[in-house]
């Protein structure tokens, strides 16, 4: 029997073990570092709170076999939301996703009409696109939009200024990223023009890590061996066709090294370069130390009342507040438990030990206030709790340039034999979780009487480079 082995459990990792067991491809030994399956997409309780590590939905532009696959593991407990957002837009809050009438009414005047003038500058000479997300945007979009929206939210996002990043990041990253775009988004607000699923979302009873949950569960069932808390600290590539990987885990300062025929790989390239050690080029090496990943705090404040508002995320592009999106979670799974609180969740971007990542959760409570009531947001009631979870890697980030780091790095893993690496973290990709399971669910399927068919798997390649990210 071909045995293979998975290292992470996000939604690409227990996606590929429920795929790969389901087609019979092998034994599965999957390793997640964390207690919980789901990764950036998991969930946990607190305080009789399911919460996820912020603002997350499953998106209708999921793929249908997914969908399906989805829908039937969680039965009735996967419910079908109106998203109902909101966006801080120059002082003033508008619906987010964007509906004409009520940009009508509360669209800053200043900005509506910049943003009218820039469309017409637009049409009759539209500027060179350059190759930065700051020129490849100021193009699409012109000055208003840009300025009072997309660079400061960039810079809060990303931690560079917009002449820093990649006109990529722009390309892959924004939706509406030109006038024509922009309008079509927010024509799909009005009834009869309006795509099927569009303004809402998938959203599970018990937190958006439930799908992953659901995933793992049935994976288990089918016969994998899931590991949590268990850490890949090593890699050994095979020495001839005749040997396996060696993967080296860790639990409870336990080690454990286990030989392997396949490698599924979902962890971040840079790790996996780190625990392949000195078997690396050097040339490897400085190309993992060219890229990094954007981190995240998120802090959740509880509150002693039944609702804060009646929205299920508020969206803060705006420089004067360092909280990008806040969310609801009672709000987006119609819970009406617990009564009489209510857990807000807020996003917080920074790097791995900075002064933001290394800040007391009293700071960060203190910040998250400060932020809300800045934003004419004030609590009702102090606060209860507040307490922290921490993302290493929440977005990949595209510095200009990052191509050709990027491509060392990826050439080098699809030359290592039976290996291939997939997910969000295994190709750099600003994916959503349905992109993470359609990555899980192709990769299984190159797997065929233990050979992986890698001229397939670079087809599949081609698809997910033209993958959207909804936001
Ligand atoms: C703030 C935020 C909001 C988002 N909102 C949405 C949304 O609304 N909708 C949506 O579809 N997507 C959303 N996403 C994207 C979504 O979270 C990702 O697409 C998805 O989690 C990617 O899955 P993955 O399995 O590829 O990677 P991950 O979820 O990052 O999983 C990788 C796993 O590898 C594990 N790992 C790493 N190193 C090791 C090691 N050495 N040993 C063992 N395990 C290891 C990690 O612990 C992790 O569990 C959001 C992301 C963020 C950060």
């Amino acid at each position: 029997m071909t045995r293979i082995a998975i290292l992470g459990g996000g939604p690409a990792g227990v996606g590929g073990a429920y795929k790969l067991r389901l087609g019979d491809k092998g034994d599965v030994v999957l390793f997640e570092r964390n207690a919980h399956f789901g990764g950036n997409s998991g969930s946990f309780e607190h305080a009789e709170h399911w919460l996820d590590f912020g603002s997350h939905r499953l998106h209708p532009a999921c793929d249908p076999m997914i969908l399906a696959d989805v829908k039937e593991l969680l039965g009735d407990d996967l419910l079908d939301r109106p998203r109902h957002g909101r966006i801080r837009l120059l002082g003033k809050w508008v619906h987010f996703p964007l509906k004409p009438a009520d940009l009508l009414l509360h669209l800053d005047k200043s900005f509506a009409i910049g943003s009218f003038a820039d469309a017409v500058k637009k049409m009759v000479a539209k500027p060179d696109e350059g190759t930065t997300f700051a020129s490849v945007l100021y193009a699409n979009l012109g000055k208003t939009i840009c300025e009072h929206f997309y660079f400061p939210y960039a810079v809060k996002l990303w931690g560079h200024p917009p002449e820093a990043l990649s006109g990529i990041q722009a390309r892959k990253r924004v939706s509406a990223a030109s006038f024509l775009k922009l309008v079509r988004k927010v024509l799909s607000a009005v009834p009869g023009l309006k795509p099927p699923g569009s303004g809402r979302f998938f959203y599970p009873r018990q937190g958006f890590g439930q799908i992953s949950a659901a995933y793992a569960e049935r994976a288990e069932a089918l016969g994998a061996d899931l590991r949590r808390e268990t850490k890949v600290t090593e890699l050994v590539p095979p020495a001839s066709d005749a040997e396996g990987w060696r993967i080296t885990s860790e639990r409870n300062g336990t080690t454990e090294a286990q030989e392997f025929d396949h490698v599924f790989s979902t962890i971040p390239l840079t790790v996996l370069v780190r625990a392949m050690g000195e078997r690396v080029a050097p040339e490897v090496v400085e190309a993992a130390r060219a890229i990094d990943y954007r981190a995240m705090i998120l802090i959740y404040l509880e509150l002693p009342v039944d609702q804060f508002t009646e929205y299920d995320a508020h969206y803060f592009p705006g420089a004067d507040v360092a909280i990008t999106r806040l969310s609801e979670p009672k709000n987006y799974a119609a819970r009406s438990v617990p009564r009489e609180r209510t857990m807000l969740c807020a996003e917080l971007p920074c790097m791995r030990g900075d002064a933001t990542w290394n800040a007391t959760d009293e700071e960060l409570g203190k910040l998250l206030v400060r932020d809300l009531e800045h934003s004419g947001l004030p609590l009702p009631a102090e606060p209860v709790g507040v307490t922290t979870r921490r993302l290493p890697q929440a977005y990949p980030i595209y510095l200009e340039g990052y191509e050709a780091p990027y491509s060392v790095l990826d050439a080098w893993s699809s030359s290592l034999p039976r290996f291939v690496s997939y997910g969000r973290q295994g190709l750099f990709a600003h994916d959503n979780t349905h992109h993470a399971l359609a990555m899980a669910y192709a990769a299984a399927d190159c797997l065929e009487d233990g050979r992986f068919d890698r001229e397939t798997w670079d087809r599949h390649r081609e698809r997910f480079a033209k993958h959207v990210v909804e936001d």
